[in-house]
C-alpha cells in the first residue's frame, strides 16, 4: 500500500483556532499512527489576508503544541513550493489538462468546470433567471467518518474567477493531487465543498484521497459552534495562560475522538499507537474548560519538581510575588506543597503570594468564618506561647506539638487551624497545615500570629 500522506492546510488569518489545532493534530496523530508524512501547507492565496504575522502565529502553535511536520515550511519537501501561492505555474497546467479534456469553458471572463450528464435549462425563481442545469450520477463519497454521503451536482462552477484567481476548491485539489495526498482529514465544514472535490479528482483522472470529516466542535454553553470570540478559542490564549502543551493537546484529541476504553489521560506515545480513523466521533464534541484544567493539573503533578519551578517561576515573577534574589531553594520548597491543589500555573501566584510576602490580603470571608464562634484569639495566643518555646519547625514536630496543646485543652488539633492559618496566610483554605507553617518557618509563623493579636487585641 502506497504510503500514508496527510496535510493540514491552514489559511492563516491571524488566529489559531482550537478547531484548526484539532484538525492538525488529528492529521499529525494519523501520520505518526500509520508512519506515513505530516504535511503543512499553506494555503496563503486570499492574499489580503495572510500576513507574515498570521504564519508565525500558526507556526508558533504549531510548535507549541509538539506537531511537528515532515514538509512544509521552513524543513522543506520534494513536494514544494509548501506555500499555495507559490504553487501558480503548476494550477495553470492543471487547468491545461482539464482545457485538453473538455471540462471546462470560457463564460463572463471566467472559467467554468463542465459537470457531466445531461443538460436542460430551467427558470431559477431565486436568481429570476434562467440557469442550466446537468442531471449528473450523484457523487458519492465513503466518508471514514460519515460513512456514504451523496450529493448530485447540478451545475457548473467557477474554478478560475474573472480576476484572473482559480477558486479554492480547485487549487486545493490540485495540490493535494501533486503533493500525493492520501488522506484528507478535515473539519465537517468542509464536507459540503467535498462533492465538488470529488467531481474534480475524477475529471483530473487522479484517485481520490480518503475523506475524512471529522465533527465541529461546539461552545462549552449553547448549540453553537466555538467562535474565536468565545474564551478558550484560540491556542494563544493557551500559551499566554501558561498551559502545559501537551495536557492541551491531550485534550484536544478527545474532542471528536476516543478510544474504546474513554481513557482520557494518555501519553504521546499511546495516543499515536491508538488513534485511528474510525475512533472518530460522528457526533459534535463539546469544549469542557474543566476538563481541560484538570488534565493541566495532572500533568502538570507530574513533573519533576525542578522542572515544576522552571516554569512557575516566571509566572510567579510576573505577578511580581518572586525575583531573581528569590532562593530557588525557597521557591521549591514553596511549590512542593502547593502543586497538588493547583490545576493550573496561572492560578499559583494567588495561591501562594503569603509564602513571599507579608503584605498578603486577609480574606474577609474567611475572617467571619473564623471568629464567628468562641474565642479564637485566645486559641491564637495559646498557639503562639506553644510555638514560641519550640525550636524543630518540622511537620512531625508540630504535628506532636499541636496534639499536646490540644490534649491539655482538651479538644482536637484541627481547632486551632483556621485561626493560625487565618492569621499567617490570610484565608481559610491552602496547603497541609503542618505543612505550610513548616515552610514559613518559626520566625514569619510567630511574627505574623503576634501582629494579628496586637492589632486585634491591642496588646
Ligand atoms: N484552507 C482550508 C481551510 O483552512 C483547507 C481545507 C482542507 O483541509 O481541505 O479550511
Amino acid at each position: 500500500m502506497a504510503m500514508t500522506r496527510v496535510r493540514f492546510a491552514p489559511s492563516p488569518t491571524g488566529f489559531f483556532h482550537i478547531g484548526s489545532a484539532r484538525t492538525a493534530l488529528f492529521n499529525w496523530l494519523y501520520a505518526r499512527h500509520s508512519g506515513g508524512s505530516f504535511i503543512l501547507r499553506i494555503e496563503d492565496t486570499d492574499a489580503a489576508r495572510n500576513t507574515e504575522q498570521a504564519l508565525t502565529v500558526l507556526i508558533d502553535g504549531m510548535r507549541w503544541l509538539g506537531l511537528d511536520w515532515d514538509e512544509g515550511p521552513e524543513s522543506g519537501g520534494e513536494y514544494g513550493p509548501y506555500f499555495q501561492s507559490e504553487r501558480r505555474a503548476i494550477h495553470d497546467a492543471y487547468i491545461d489538462r482539464l482545457r485538453e479534456v473538455d471540462r471546462i469553458y470560457e463564460k463572463d471572463g471566467a472559467l467554468w468546470f463542465r459537470l457531466e450528464g445531461e443538460r436542460h435549462t430551467v427558470y431559477d425563481d431565486f436568481r429570476k433567471k434562467e440557469v442550466e442545469k446537468v442531471r449528473s450520477a450523484p457523487i458519492v463519497i465513503e466518508d471514514a467518518v460519515r460513512g456514504r454521503v451523496e450529493k448530485e451536482l447540478d451545475e457548473d462552477f467557477v474554478i478560475v474567477r474573472a480576476s484572473g484567481d482559480p477558486v479554492f476548491h480547485f487549487v486545493n485539489v490540485v495540490d493535494d493531487i501533486t503533493m500525493g495526498i492520501t488522506h484528507v482529514i478535515r473539519g465537517e465544514d468542509h464536507l459540503s465543498n467535498t462533492p465538488k472535490h470529488a467531481a474534480l479528482f475524477d475529471a483530473l483522472g487522479a484517485p481520490r484521497p480518503v475523506f475524512a470529516h471529522i465533527p465541529l466542535i461546539l461552545k462549552s454553553d449553547g448549540p453553537g459552534k466555538m467562535s474565536k470570540r468565545d474564551r478558550g478559542a484560540l491556542i494563544e490564549e493557551y500559551q499566554r495562560r501558561h498551559f502545559l502543551p501537551a495536557a492541551v493537546r491531550n485534550y484536544l484529541c478527545l474532542l471528536g475522538w476516543s478510544p474504546k476504553d474513554d481513557r482520557e489521560k494518555m501519553a504521546p506515545e499511546e495516543l499515536i499507537e491508538r488513534f485511528d480513523l474510525d475512533g472518530i466521533n460522528r457526533g459534535n464534541a463539546r469544549f469542557d474548560e474543566q476538563k481541560l484544567v484538570h488534565l493541566n493539573g495532572a500533568y502538570l503533578r507530574e513533573l519533576p519538581l525542578e522542572t515544576y519551578a522552571w516554569m512557575a517561576r516566571p509566572v510567579l515573577h510576573d505577578a511580581g510575588i518572586v525575583d531573581d534574589e528569590t532562593p530557588e531553594d525557597d521557591v521549591q520548597s514553596v511549590l512542593e506543597i502547593c502543586r497538588g491543589k493547583v490545576n493550573l500555573l496561572e492560578d499559583l501566584p494567588g495561591y501562594a503570594d503569603y509564602f513571599f510576602r507579608d503584605d498578603y490580603a486577609f480574606d474577609s470571608a474567611a475572617e467571619k468564618r473564623v471568629f464567628k464562634k468562641g474565642d479564637p484569639l485566645a486559641d491564637l495566643e495559646r498557639v503562639y506561647r506553644t510555638l514560641e518555646k519550640l525550636d524543630d519547625f518540622s511537620a512531625e514536630s508540630l504535628e506532636r506539638t499541636f496534639a499536646g496543646l490540644a490534649e491539655s485543652a482538651g479538644v482536637k488539633p484541627f481547632a486551632y487551624f483556621p485561626v493560625t492559618r487565618f492569621a499567617v496566610s490570610g484565608r481559610a483554605g491552602g496547603p497541609d497545615f503542618y505543612a505550610m507553617l513548616r515552610v514559613l518557618g518559626k520566625e514569619r509563623t510567630l511574627g505574623r500570629i503576634r501582629r494579628v493579636l496586637k492589632e486585634r487585641k491591642g496588646s
